[in-house]
């Protein structure tokens, strides 16, 4: 009985992605699988993962394929991209060697230079209100900026920028148009699902849905598309970071030891996949008193920047609790662009710069481009 690629399949789904409950199949690594008599060549693409785990993948695929009857000779190709220049890269511009399906290499949004996701392990701790003031601070110092609200389980990007009308489609070219808001285009999956049937999708589907948006979104040229990212360390965040090449990741916490504990993960999770964590932001630090400016740590005391520290990431900002942040998300008015001069508002642009700072220092942009005026900005 000859070989089947079911059958060199099956033998691959027993392979875990290294420090990963998902098999090397299911994770789209898989790209080729030539069975040529009693020779069996497979081809695996990291894509943007990472390159440290070609080796044991490698090792791995070859002893399963080999216990496989009939086989007598295993060749394996593994094909990635350096991390080094994961986030270097303009997105769109094709990994050295990579395999293309599937991934941003097919120039799914090639006018896009960075894309950063903004990552928390927990909901509910401000993961949104970052992602929309940050791209909106990046916006006001200079740089081209889109926002795709990829919270399946609750986009609240629209009721932030203040839209709640459909968004409209170019039939011609069959692009959905985004939305642009005080300097910021942006589009949200809560446009395109019922969040109610959204809560029972499984990391495929989200992650299916996340591509249509960056792929379909007529996007234009964007300095850095910031991504509010499902919450969690699950399938979805795993794929993104795979199949996406991400400048970076900005993950949120609130400094409560249980949101630490999933910060932790997430720094966790893209470190394994060969994504820079730019830092962490924590949220909800503490409470000032607006009447005698008397500070309470609602939620403890500087768990943001220890666990930073601990990590070796940085602590990219501490965002106090406050009723302006609460009711900027609420009226649409976000808090950097109703309050330039509030000290809120010079916290998140502090962010926005230390981000601004990291890509332009890693594309290597000395040049004209917006990311290095943003960086000289600050230097100033
Ligand atoms: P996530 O995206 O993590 O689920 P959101 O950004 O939607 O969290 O925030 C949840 C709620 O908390 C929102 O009502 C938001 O306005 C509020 N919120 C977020 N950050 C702050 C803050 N620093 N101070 C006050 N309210 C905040």
């Amino acid at each position: 009985m000859s070989l089947t690629e079911s059958q060199v399949l099956d033998a691959l789904r027993e392979i875990k992605y290294p420090g990963f409950t998902r098999d090397i199949v299911s994770f789209g690594l898989v790209r080729g699988v030539e069975i040529d008599g009693g020779t069996v060549r497979l081809h695996l693409a990291l894509g943007a993962g990472n390159p440290a785990v070609a080796a044991p993948l490698e090792s791995a695929a070859t002893g399963a394929l080999r216990r496989l009857a009939g086989v007598e000779r295993v060749e394996v190709r593994v094909s990635s991209g350096p991390p080094s220049s994961a986030g270097l890269r303009m997105a769109g511009s094709p990994a050295p060697g990579a395999a293309t399906a599937g991934s941003l290499d097919d120039g799914l949004v090639p006018g896009v230079r960075n894309i950063v996701a903004v990552a928390s392990g927990k909901g509910g701790v401000g993961k949104s209100t970052v992602a929309v003031n940050l791209a909106l601070a990046l916006a006001g110092r200079g740089a081209r900026v889109g926002l795709l609200d990829a919270d399946i389980y609750g986009p609240s990007i629209p009721l932030m920028m203040g839209v709640n009308e459909r968004p409209s489609v170019d039939a011609e070219r069959r692009r959905l148009l985004p939305f642009e808001r005080h300097g910021v285009r942006f589009m949200s999956l809560g446009f395109l699902v019922d969040p109610d049937s959204a809560v029972i999708w499984r990391g495929p589907m989200v992650m299916k849905a996340i591509e249509q948006l960056l792929g379909d979104v007529d996007w234009g040229e964007l300095d850095v598309l910031v991504v509010d990212m499902p919450p969690g360390t699950g399938d979805a965040q795993l794929t993104l970071s795979q199949r996406v090449r991400l400048a970076g990741a900005v993950i949120v916490t609130t400094p409560q030891d249980v949101a630490l504990a999933d910060a932790v993960k997430g720094v966790a999770m893209f470190r394994k996949v060969g994504v820079p964590v730019l830092g962490i932001v924590e949220n909800m630090s503490h409470f000032e008193c607006p009447h005698c400016g008397e500070r309470t740590d609602v939620f403890g005391a500087g768990g943001g920047r220890r666990e930073a520290e601990r990590l070796g990431v940085p602590l990219l900002g501490e965002i106090p609790l406050d009723a302006e942040i609460r009711a900027g998300g609420d009226t649409g008015r976000p808090i950097v662009v109703d309050r330039p001069d509030s000290p809120r508002t010079r916290a998140f642009e502090s962010i926005a710069a230390a981000v601004a700072d990291r890509l332009s220092a890693d594309e290597g942009d000395a040049g004209e481009g917006p990311l290095a005026r943003l960086r000289r900005r600050r230097s100033r």
